[in-house]
């Protein structure tokens, strides 16, 4: 299933990956599952709770899942995936991210920042239970603007 995002929160995202840098930003993805992908309509930021190993960690705090399940709920949204950066180390998930990683069919979003500058951004599909866990490549379609198309979307979910 494919990641569906708009340009601006796209650039949102990687631009925080850039002010976090050289910690890793971490984030959570909101938006709605339509029929042809996940279609992210927010994101939030959170702060990198976790307490050292910054530069190459993340951890998203209790309190800013449950801020980002209310949000989503007034939205009419769900959380559909996370985000984080990789400070001068590439797009791919690590051993460490797929470790921490719990939520399965969530999208997982790893923008690469080398020297403080954001480079690629790749998107990742939690697949499996438990030992049988996994990552999948998911495609990733930039919208430059799709406000038309889901408008109304979340609300049919509501
Ligand atoms: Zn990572």
């Amino acid at each position: 299933m494919a990641l569906i995002i708009q340009r601006a929160l796209l650039e949102q995202l990687r631009q925080h990956g850039e002010q976090a840098y050289p910690q890793e930003a971490c984030g959570i993805l909101l938006g709605v599952i339509a029929e042809d992908g996940i279609r992210v309509q927010s994101i939030m930021r959170c702060d990198n709770a976790c307490s050292d190993l910054k530069h190459n960690r993340y951890q998203i705090g209790p309190a800013d899942l449950f801020r980002a399940q209310r949000e989503a709920r007034t939205q009419c949204q769900d959380i559909v995936g996370f985000y984080h950066s990789h400070p001068d180390q590439p797009a791919r998930w690590s051993l460490t991210d797929l470790a921490e990683a719990y939520w399965t069919g969530y999208a997982y979003v790893i923008t690469s920042v080398e020297k403080g500058k954001a480079a690629a951004t790749n998107a990742f599909l939690l697949s499996g239970e438990e030992q049988y866990k996994h990552f999948e490549d998911e495609s990733m379609i930039v919208a430059e603007d799709f406000e038309d198309k889901t408008a109304g979307l979340g609300r049919e979910r509501c």
